[in-house]
Order: structure tokens, then sequence, then C-alpha cells
């Protein structure tokens, strides 16, 4: 007898509704759900391929803990003695700092991965943070940070409403949108036309979201804060410029017309490799425009300028009056967002308030470049001890960060490590410990991050498909009991985390005058929690303090879990609306247009227009059936046009004696890796493009699909050197390569 549940796919960000069915205990089938408020119905081949990434056959089924120099399956009691035995003793003789944590981007796909990592990271109090976001998305933290004050404040495109979009190094046809949330934005993009929007792409590919575009321009790779920069000075040059609502909110408009003043459309262009007209003419459309949204994602975050262009964005929106108005960008609001403080007033963003020990790289958002994790762990010299212990928690960096060879060898020089992760891959081969997580069926969903990035506000949950499988252990209750390992005080109850959590908010609620819970008895309003594990009742917590909640009997007819429960397919919160200057955090209470670590940012890009280009540089790739590292296990997603093959134009084949098919060697700073080339005019003359996540080739993992067709590591020809000051990003688009016929 087969039967169907609802769940929500955690396989991008777009965050669809799912119906499987189900024959006993397994997923066979996934169709889109078309009561989901927020998907209604849409589904992609990765999410169609649910049941055969829930149920392949290399997921790990019990925890691995290293005997005698080999990984054995062990207990889950057996697992945590050995974490606890493992880290305690390095924290104690070498302090917190001596523990590196490496969070990987499933974190944000699953609930125990938003929940539980902050409780480590507070009680472990170490400052050796990495994450993906330095090889990803963290230029536009760095710049809401210090644009509006909260490095999460980040504005997204009103795809819906807009009548003019303007998207630059994201291709969301092939990944479904990255920090603009929203399923079908390809049926979202086709809309806009259809109604008679208007849709400009800049980016050196030819992608799939440039051909259903009114304009693509093939920008140089690394150039896009340029561009955007001569847009900004058109604007100011010829009299664009209007703040429009915005002007009470915003400051230093004055100052930003002066730094600009450098950034002609005539003095970017050679650089860019685009008309100075055409830089005018995308300014005027854009202001002319009813409304129109400036959107930039990957390409323009992974270069050396990526905060600036980050930036630039959003003061291209601002200064055209876009920002925080319907049809323009706009903040979402997430049902589990706190309960929104007063405006007013806040305590800014701050930058570089630690460094890494060796090259002393500012940490951003609490985290280090995780380009630096390997120097961090394999180099003695600098101040303080090296990282001798790492957690690493649904992260694969010897594929996603720079130089993954030397990172490699670091990870085996550890003293201890575990890793949280599914599968025995590149990085998890070298952990003392593997803690294998339940597959997808097996676990509830709720987006916390992503409904902060969604382009419609609503909120839906679903609870886990299909019971835990016997000798499993829910995520929820692994990463409680990491925590308590990690912390000194192995083998308490895990549920004592979700209670700490909940006694620790609550009892901050209570004490703010603007919660609906003001003054109330914290111990009363735990009691009123319901849900049937820790993370259901922080789930109902979150939801009755949050903008829609309920505040605990405040206001009745509000959110709670209960009333979430009782709409299987979600609840719509409605259409994104104006929200300023409530979500300003910054000290002036304003949009600070200008702030100073940009200005001092500002002369580096200056110096960029008087730079040589490089003859060939390396961008890189998406496909619609990959997702980073994570699933390339699964037959169904691999093959056909989801190779891992170099992309080069013709003309540079020729030049370079390169033939369709034919391998090819591409040396960079940090090695070289042999693929075959692919000769195509989607990218443009003088780009090369390698999509990443490859590289299944190395010995000691159980990734049997995987290793059948392995591809290149992309990020080996990376040092690790190339970095986004402002927020140490890798730098993984626009980098010089050579190019030579392999034998
Ligand atoms: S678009 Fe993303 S969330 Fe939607 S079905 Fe595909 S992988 Fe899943």
């Amino acid at each position: 007898m087969s039967r169907t549940a609802l769940r929500i796919c955690p396989l991008c960000e777009a965050t669809c509704g799912l119906t499987l069915t189900i024959e006993g205990t397994r997923v066979t089938g996934a169709r889109g759900d078309r009561e989901d408020v927020f998907s209604k119905g849409f589904i992609c081949p990765k999410g169609a391929s649910f049941g055969a990434v829930d149920s392949d056959p290399d997921r790990l089924r019990t925890p691995l803990v290293r005997r005698d120099g080999e990984l054995r399956e062990a207990t889950w009691a057996e697992a945590f003695d050995a974490v606890a035995a493992g880290l305690r003793p390095v924290v104690e003789e070498h302090g917190s700092d001596s523990v590196g944590v490496v969070l990987g981007n499933p974190n944000v796909h699953t609930v125990a991965g938003a929940l539980y990592p902050p409780v480590l990271l507070a009680g472990l109090r170490t400052r050796s943070l990495f994450t993906a976001s330095t090889v990803d998305q963290m230029p536009k933290h760095v710049s809401s940070g210090l644009l509006f004050g909260d490095a999460n404040a980040i504005p997204v495109p009103d795809l819906d409403h807009t009548s003019h979009l303007l998207l630059i190094g994201a291709n969301p046809l092939e990944s479904n949108g990255s920090l603009c949330t929203a399923p079908d934005f390809p049926g979202r993009l086709r809309a806009l036309k259809a109604r008679g929007g208007h849709l400009t792409v800049v980016d050196p590919r030819r992608t799939r979201t440039a051909k259903l575009a009114d304009r693509h321009l093939a920008i140089r790779p690394g150039t896009d804060a340029l561009l955007l920069a001569a847009m900004v000075h058109t604007l100011f040059a010829e009299d664009l410029a209007d703040l429009a609502h915005l002007a009470p909110h915003v400051q230093d408009l004055d100052e930003l017309r002066v730094a600009m003043g450098e950034f002609t459309p005539e003095a970017v262009a050679e650089a860019c490799d685009l008309d100075a007209d055409v830089i005018r003419t995308l300014a005027r459309e854009l202001a002319a425009a009813p409304t129109a949204a400036v959107y930039a994602r990957i390409g323009s975050c992974t270069v050396a300028h990526g905060t600036l262009a980050s930036w630039l964005v959003d003061v291209l929106n601002i200064l055209t009056g876009n920002l925080d108005r319907p049809g323009g960008a706009l903040f979402p609001q997430a049902a589990t967002d706190r309960t929104p403080r007063p405006a007013g007033p806040g305590r800014g963003f701050a930058l570089g308030r630690w460094h890494s020990r060796v090259r002393r790289l500012a940490e951003a958002k609490g985290e280090l470049p995780l380009s630096a994790l390997a120097e961090e762990i394999d180099t003695a010299t600098g101040e303080g001890e090296p990282i001798r212990a790492l957690i690493v928690v649904a992260a694969n960096p010897v594929l996603s960060a720079p130089d993954g060879n030397r990172l490699d060898k670091a990870l085996g020089s550890l003293d201890f490590m575990v890793s949280v992760d599914p599968y025995l891959n590149e990085t998890s081969r070298h952990a003392d410990v593997v803690l294998p997580p339940p597959p997808p069926s097996q676990s509830p969903h709720h987006d916390f991050a992503f409904n902060t990035l969604a382009v419609r506000n609503q909120v839906r949950y679903t609870r886990p498909a299909v019971p835990l499988e016997p000798g499993r252990m829910a995520e929820s209750e692994i990463l409680a009991r990491l925590v308590l390992a990690a912390t000194g005080m192995h083998g308490a109850d895990p549920a004592a985390v979700d209670a700490l959590v909940i006694d620790q908010t609550l009892g901050k609620a209570v004490t703010e005058p603007h919660s609906p819970v003001h003054g109330r008895d914290p111990r009363e309003l735990a009691g009123q929690l319901t849900g049937e594990s820790g993370p259901e009742r922080r789930l109902d917590m979150m939801l009755r303090l949050g903008p829609y909640g309920d505040g605990f009997g405040a206001r009745p007819e509000g959110l709670s879990l209960a009333r979430l429960l009782a709409h299987p397919h979600g609840i719509d919160l409605g259409p994104l609306r104006p929200r300023l200057p409530q979500p300003l955090k910054t000290r002036s209470g304003k949009v600070e247009l200008l702030p100073a670590p940009i200005a001092a940012d500002l002369p580096r890009l200056g110096e960029a227009l008087r730079e040589r280009p490089a003859e060939l540089v390396l961008v890189g790739r998406r496909h619609l059936r990959s997702n980073n590292s994570w699933m390339h296990n699964v037959p169904a997603l691999t093959g056909g046009s989801n190779r891992c093959t170099l992309h080069i134009h013709p003309v540079d084949a020729a030049r370079l004696g390169v033939r369709d098919g034919a391998d090819v060697r591409v040396k960079g700073a940090g090695g070289e890796v042999v693929a075959p080339a692919e000769v195509t005019d989607a990218v443009r003359p003088g780009v090369v493009s390698l999509p990443h996540g490859w590289g299944h080739d190395r010995p000691g993992t159980r990734l049997g699909h995987a290793s059948t067709a392995p591809g290149v590591n992309v990020n080996q020809l990376l040092d690790g050197s190339l970095l986004d000051p402002l927020s140490g990003n890798a730098v993984l688009n626009g980098v010089p390569v050579q190019l030579a016929a392999s034998l």
C-alpha cells in the first residue's frame, strides 16, 4: 500500500512543497504540491529525484569511529564518548580557539542545522569559525551590515511585481535562485516578460537565463563593480538620482556623488568590455522604469570587488527610489524573525573584531575566511595556537575551499576531527568520528533562513514523512549531543539544550518593552509551548514571539505551531511590504550610503581601471541537476549535460589548439587540473568555465557512483591568496588561468 506525505524540498533555496509517494518506509516518487501556498505545484528535476537522493545506498546508517587507523561502525554511545574524549582535552590544554568549527551550506537546509550550531558556538566560545559563506555570499552580508546595520537584512527583488529587472552574475534558470527564494523562478521571469516587463542579464556566459533576457551583456568577469559604479555615476551626472520616499532615511548622498567621480562610463568601458553608451542606457532605463530592481548573485560576489559590487547593487536600488517599495527590492519579514523592535539607532555593524592567526585576515560576521582554514591548521607561526581539532557539520571544504590538496593534508594532521555528515566524502574521510544524520524523509522541515529571503511572506512546516529508521538518531539529537560533548556536559540529557535556549529566549523577551510578552513569567510561557520535540517547541516559541505570532495569547488570531500544523500546505502571509525604517540597525538609524570601510576600499576599485586584463580567466558554472558537491552520487542527477567539462570559446580553442572533447590542462596559481574541453560560444572569448563541487577521486571515500565520473576540483586552481578584503570571500571568478592541450 502506498501513501503520500508532504515535505518541503531541501535540495535548493527555492523551498518547493512536494508530495511524496511512500511505499512502506521508502520514498518512491515526488511531485509538486499544487496546494502549497508558495510553490503551487512547481518541481524541478532535483526535487523529482527526492526518492533517489533520500535512499542513496551510500548514505551512512551508523556512526563511524576511527580505531587502529580505520573508520569502523560504532554505537551512538561509543561515538559520543569518542567525541568528548577527543575534543575536551584540546579545549582544556590549548583553549577554545584551537577547536575550529566548519559549517557547510546544507545547514541552512535543515531544522537542526539552523537551531543547534549557534548553541555550539556560544558554548564552545571559539573564534575559529569557518563557513561556506566565505566562498559564496559573505560580500552581500557585509554590504548589508554596512548599509543597513544588519548583515542579514538583505533586500530581495519583488519578482512578481517589478517591471524591470537587472540581473547580474546569476543564473536562476539553473540554480532556481539564491539569496532570493522563489519557487519557479523561471516561471516568474517569464511572467515578468509576459506583463511587458524588461529583463537584462549581465553575465560572461550566455546562460539559459541570459537566453530569456531582452538584453544580454557578456561583461568581462570580475568587473561588475565597475559597471555598477559607472551606472551610479550616470544617475548623478544626468540628475536621475531620486530617493523619493527613501529621502528621510538615507544619509551621505553628497559624499557618494563625490566618491563616484572617477567611474565614468568611458573610464570603465574598456575594463568591463562594454560600450559606454550601453552603460548609460542601463542607468537611464533603471531610473525611468515604473518599478525596477537590481539583483546580483554569485558571479558578482565571488570576485575581488565582491563587497563593492554587492553594495552598489543596493545603492542603485536606493538612488532610483526602488528600495523598500513594491516592485523594487524589499526586506522580507519571516514568521520566525525576532519581534520587530521600534525603529531607531542600533548597534551598527563591525568588521575585524578579531583576526586570523597566520595572515591576520579580519573576521566578518563572526567568521574567518574559509580560504584560511588550511593555514590556520598547518602553520605554527603567528599568534596563538594552531587549530588542533575540528568540528565539521555538513561541510566538504576539501572540495569547496581553495587549494583542497593543502587542506586535505592539513586535516590529516589534526589531533581530532568529528564530521556530522551522511556521507564518507572527501572531507569526512579524515574524521575520527562521523555522525550521520538521517535522510531528509525522516527529518522535519522548516526554512528558518530562506523565509528571510523569500519573494513572498509565507510560513510552512512539514513533520518527518517517514519514521526514524531503527538505529538512526534525529539530526537535532545528534547536534544537541555534540553541543554537550564539546562543551564539557557529555552525558547530559540532550533535551537540556533546547530547554536552555527556551529559558534564555523567553527570559530576554519578557524584559523587552516592545515584546508582546513583556512583563510576563517566562516559566508560564514555557509551559504553554506545544510540540512533539525540542525543535518543535523552539519553533512554536519563535512563531509565537515573531511578527505574526499569537504573542502567547496577546494576539489570539496569530501564529503558533498548532495553527501551522492545521495548515499542512502552509500559510500565506502576503506580498512583501515596505518596512523602513524598522529594519535599520545602523548607529545613525539611517541607511548609511557611504560607510567608511567601503569608502576606504574604493581606491582599489579605481586601480582596477588601470589593470591590464588577463588573457584568459576562469568562471564557474551551475547545473540544474547539481547543488555544490551534494548530489553527484545520484545517478539520476548526473550524466547528460551535467558533466565536469571546460567550456571554451571557439576563438580561444583555435588559438590554443584545443579540440572539442580533448583533455586540456588548466593551470592556476594553486595547481592544475585536466578536464575535457567543450568548445562553445556560450562563454565569451577570453573566458573558460568549469563547474564546482567535483573531484570525487580521492581514496577512502564511499561515494560509489560519484567516483565513477569524478570530474576535477576547480578550487585546486586557487591558492587561497585571492580574497575580497572586506568580506574575506574567496575570489572564484575572474581568476587568471593558463591552458595547454594535455598529453
Ligand atoms: S527548485 Fe529547488 S526546492 Fe524546488 S524542487 Fe527543485 S531542488 Fe527542490
